[in-house]
């Protein structure tokens, strides 16, 4: 482990790896690190509080090697064809061995009266081949994740505790500096840092996110000067609740619509074809809205049928019900909101950084799976088939550098709130950048 020191006395932790972020990304990277490794999570608030949980759709894999061809051209279709084409190989290509990985674990899918998995889809797919567990797949996959890091001895995860900066020296990181619930500040000081942070969308109004996800992870990476890539390319989900409360926005998932759910207008006709790619059904949405002069449009669940409704959108018709819509008897109000980041900090195929010993995985990531834009139900699997790609080179990749002394002022942390508004400035500041860049 690496040594460490403080300008202004602070508690140390050593630790082989620290993870920062407890979704589905941080949990399986840690699951697939060695038990001899001594790993720290940290997760800004409850370990179950991620948006890995609120995941509805599914969790795509490769369905036989006759399938292979049309999910990649689906994938580079729906990402504008800006996608790594190496990036997207290799995660179609994992998809079968990851499912198994979850289903050894203990991850419960739909089977359908065979007793063999079944399979739904979602727009811009051209088959089904989204695994899913009712309306809440990412609760199913990430709580069993979860419980697995628990049982584990070498796993320690820290709650409410937030990483603030990185310690870094000559381009190499040897830990993260965070704040406990109670202020303290402290230093986990490891040989190598895993940032699995999530997306951004707690910095913006209207996300289906939650709050606290606020792209902590890249907008310190902006501090560092580690690369970043695309971070610019936000997708907005054509369908969230239309709803005047504050707070998170209510995703109705796109498998919704990839049961039959159609859009419609302020005469109830429909407008758009359903499932065309994200970005595209919510540029048709936001046009119809300026056309009528609402702040929503309709979507009407009942062609789907009740009982694929109650079986499988147990959750979405339970919230609506409690919003007062009933979706089996109406069609309920839908808005676009924003929903997933595409860019992130830059890594490569084995979610390496610009920095020595530092990565980066999932959401917080750019590794060019996406492109311009995410095709439904691909970001699970991205998660964890780089997640483990990062376990594996920490164990077994080349060129860690060893750091010797990093020294951290303490005091740079005593005004958080002007810390993380410069880090939101950060991500913005870049956003603007890429598109004047772009124009
Ligand atoms: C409503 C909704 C529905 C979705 N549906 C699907 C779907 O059906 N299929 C699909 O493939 N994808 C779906 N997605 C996307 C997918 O859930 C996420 O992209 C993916 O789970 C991201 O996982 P992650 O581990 O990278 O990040 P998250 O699961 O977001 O985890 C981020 C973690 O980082 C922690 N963190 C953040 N900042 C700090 C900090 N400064 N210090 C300490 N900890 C920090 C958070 O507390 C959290 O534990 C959906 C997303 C949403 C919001």
């Amino acid at each position: 482990m690496k040594e460490a020191c403080c300008i202004l006395s602070c508690d140390i932790v050593n630790t082989d790896v620290v993870i920062v972020g407890t979704g589905a990304a941080g949990l399986f990277c840690a699951l697939s690190l060695p038990e001899t490794m001594k790993i720290c999570m940290i997760t800004k608030q409850k370990a179950d509080e991620s948006d890995s949980f609120l995941a509805q759709g599914g969790i795509c894999m490769l369905r036989g090697e006759e399938d292979y061809e049309s999910y990649f051209e689906d994938t580079m279709r729906a990402g504008h064809y800006e996608n790594d084409e190496k990036a997207v190989e290799l995660m179609i290509r994992s998809s079968n061995s990851v499912i198994r990985e979850l289903l050894r674990y203990g991850v419960r899918f739909e089977k359908n009266a065979d007793g063999a998995l079944d399979y739904t889809k979602e727009g811009a797919h051209s088959r089904p081949r989204i695994l899913f567990h009712e309306d809440i797949t990412g609760k199913e996959i990430t709580s069993t994740l979860l419980r697995q890091a628990q049982s584990r001895k070498n796993i320690e995860i820290r709650e409410f505790t937030t990483m603030v900066d990185l310690v870094t020296e000559n381009n190499t990181c040897s830990g993260v500096v965070c704040v406990a619930e109670d202020g303290t500040r402290y230093v986990i000081n490891a040989d190598n840092v895993v940032l699995a942070s999530g997306g951004i969308g707690g910095l913006y109004q209207h996300s289906t996110n939650f709050p606290h996800i606020t792209g902590d992870g890249l907008a310190i990476a902006i501090k560092h000067n580690v690369e970043v890539e695309h971070v610019d390319y936000v997708q907005i989900h054509p369908t969230s609740l239309y709803s005047t409360k504050p707070g998170r926005s209510f995703l109705i998932s796109e498998s919704v619509r990839g049961e039959g759910a159609v859009l419609l207008n302020k005469n109830k006709e429909r407008f758009t074809d359903e499932l065309q790619p994200r970005d595209v059904v919510s540029k048709a949405i936001l046009a119809q809205m300026e056309k009528d002069g609402t702040d929503f449009v309709w979507e009407d669940m009942r062609p789907i049928g009740e009982e694929t409704i109650l079986q499988h959108f147990p959750n979405i018709y339970k919230h609506c019900l409690e919003e007062g819509y009933d979706v089996l008897k109406e069609p309920i109000p839908v808005v676009p909101a924003q929903h997933y980041h595409m860019g992130g900090i830059k890594v490569n195929l084995a979610s390496r950084t610009s920095m020595n010993d530092l990565y980066a995985v999932g959401e917080a990531s750019c590794n060019g799976v996406h492109g311009k834009n995410r095709l439904a139900s691909n970001s699970l699997l991205e998660s964890l088939v780089f997640a483990q790609r990062a376990a594996d080179d920490i164990v077994y990749g080349i060129n860690h550098v060893d750091a010797d002394v990093e020294k951290v002022d303490m005091s740079a942390y005593d005004d958080l709130d002007s810390v993380f508004a410069e880090y939101k400035e950060n991500i913005f500041g870049e956003m603007e950048r890429e598109r004047t860049n772009n124009d």
